[in-house]
């Protein structure tokens, strides 16, 4: 059986006070709810202060990215294990601001996956087409790309205890959202590119749709059969919309 989960990133967005109040009417909102798993991706400089809040809440803790390089002088930058020890579970990789605004390429996603592994932390790979993509008919060629280039780079092996995250670009913060059709199509051909090359990763590999899941799209997204929740950003800044999007997974 594969985990079904519903993620958050927060994106650069937050502040303590704002936090504080988020997580306060998240937490009860969330209670008693069990089947689903439950990650929040806050900025770095809030994983401590989230960290806090979720202790024995059942809700695990993620980052938004990760640096590929072990320590040394990479100013700015925040190691898988730095992420482990402040108590993260999840990261994400590759993440389509990540890709676009700073030029993250799939070699760099694959590194970062390869140092999120390393440290025991459970890589996100997010995956995705542009518009443009989409409208030239590239959307299976370019999914297939990013996730070849970290099979490729560490082995099929390595997606073993991974996720990855479909994040169509032109659905992301633009209210507009994949149909359940679209998002279903992608998602098998994703399954049955990890099928070719194994059947058990296939199988136990959860596929996140991302891209303007909102209280009112969300049940149907998860209701197709290979959407195994949600990477949910705007909406996870709204403690009513996230718990309404987890009930529904
Ligand atoms: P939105 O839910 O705001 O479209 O963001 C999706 C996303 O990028 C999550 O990683």
């Amino acid at each position: 059986m594969r985990k079904t989960l519903v993620i958050g990133n927060w994106k650069m967005n937050g502040s303590l006070a704002a936090n504080e109040t988020l997580l306060d009417a998240l937490l009860p909102a969330v209670k008693g709810l069990g089947g689903v798993e439950i990650a929040l991706c806050p900025p770095f400089p809030y994983l401590s202060q989230a960290g806090w809040h979720l202790k024995d809440s059942g809700i695990a803790l993620g980052a938004q990215t990760v640096n590929e390089h072990d320590s040394g002088a990479y100013t700015g930058e925040v190691s898988a294990a730095m992420l482990k020890e402040l108590g993260c579970r999840y990261v994400l990789v590759g993440h389509s601001e990540r890709r676009s605004l700073y030029r993250e390429t799939d070699a760099d996603s694959a590194a970062k996956f390869a140092a999120a592994k390393d440290a025991g932390l459970v890589p996100v790979l997010c995956v995705g087409e542009t518009l443009a993509e989409r409208q030239a008919g590239e959307t299976e060629g370019v999914v297939a790309r990013q996730v070849q280039a970290v099979i490729d780079a560490l082995g099929i092996a390595a997606l073993t205890d991974s996720i990855i995250a479909y994040e169509p670009v032109w659905a992301i913060g633009t209210g507009e959202t994949a149909s359940p059709e679209q998002a279903q199509a992608v998602h098998a051909f994703i399954r049955r590119l990890l099928a070719e090359q194994s059947e058990a990763v296939a199988a136990s590999t959860p596929l996140l749709y991302g891209g303007s899941v909102k209280a009112d799209n969300a049940a149907t997204l998860f209701a197709q059969p290979d959407v195994d929740g949600g990477l949910v950003g705007g909406a996870a800044l709204d403690a009513d919309a996230f718990a309404l999007i987890y009930q529904a997974a």
